[in-house]
């Protein structure tokens, strides 16, 4: 089955694009933090997969960019909402989408079986790029494990308090 890597999201076509305006407020505050979009995409037949492989940059723990000020300078891939939206970078279920998408948007999914793709484990995390820490994590918890962001973004739900924290400290999403 013929796949292609995306980064966290697709790089702009022009990396010498100046950086889209801040969102507004009222948009910003739309994000619940369920870190669906920090994760790598792969583009499988017509669809694209949100995969198991966290960003660089993602606190895996809490759903938090490490370098939310500075990312689109750290890291192009890093796509705005406006350009993530017209690359398949959210999931159906972010609050960005039905507010912004424009018509006929296809959501990122969620819903893939990557079993096959443990057999050989190390192609998988080549093709994804993925860092030693993550290789190792993701190797240890097995392709049935719920996805890292579900397990943070429970805590999250659990925690609202600890959230809010972390952002006043300048970590953000
Ligand atoms: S998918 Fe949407 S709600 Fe979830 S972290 Fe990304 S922007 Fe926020
Ligand atoms: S917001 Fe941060 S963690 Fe998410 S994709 Fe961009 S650089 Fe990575």
């Amino acid at each position: 089955m013929a796949k292609k890597t995306w980064g966290n999201g697709l790089r702009p076509k022009s990396k010498d694009a100046p950086p889209p305006a801040p969102l507004p407020k009222e948009h910003e505050e739309l994000c619940n933090h369920c870190g669906k979009c920090c994760y790598k995409k792969l583009i499988i037949g017509k669809r694209t997969y949100i995969t198991p492989f966290p960003c660089d940059y993602l606190d895996t723990e809490t759903n938090l960019c490490t370098i939310y000020e500075t990312r689109r300078e750290v890291y192009p891939e890093c796509l705005s909402i406006e350009v993530g939206l017209t690359q398949s970078a959210f999931p159906e279920d972010c609050p960005y989408v039905p507010v912004m998408a424009p018509p006929g948007y296809k959501p990122a999914h969620e819903d893939y079986d990557w079993s096959a793709d443990w057999q050989d484990f190390d192609a998988f995390a080549d093709e994804m790029e993925a860092d030693a820490a993550t290789r190792a994590k993701l190797r240890a918890r097995g392709p049935t494990a719920p996805p890292m962001h579900v397990e943070a973004y429970a805590k999250i739900l659990a925690d609202p308090t600890t959230l809010a924290e972390l952002m006043k400290a300048g970590k953000k999403q």
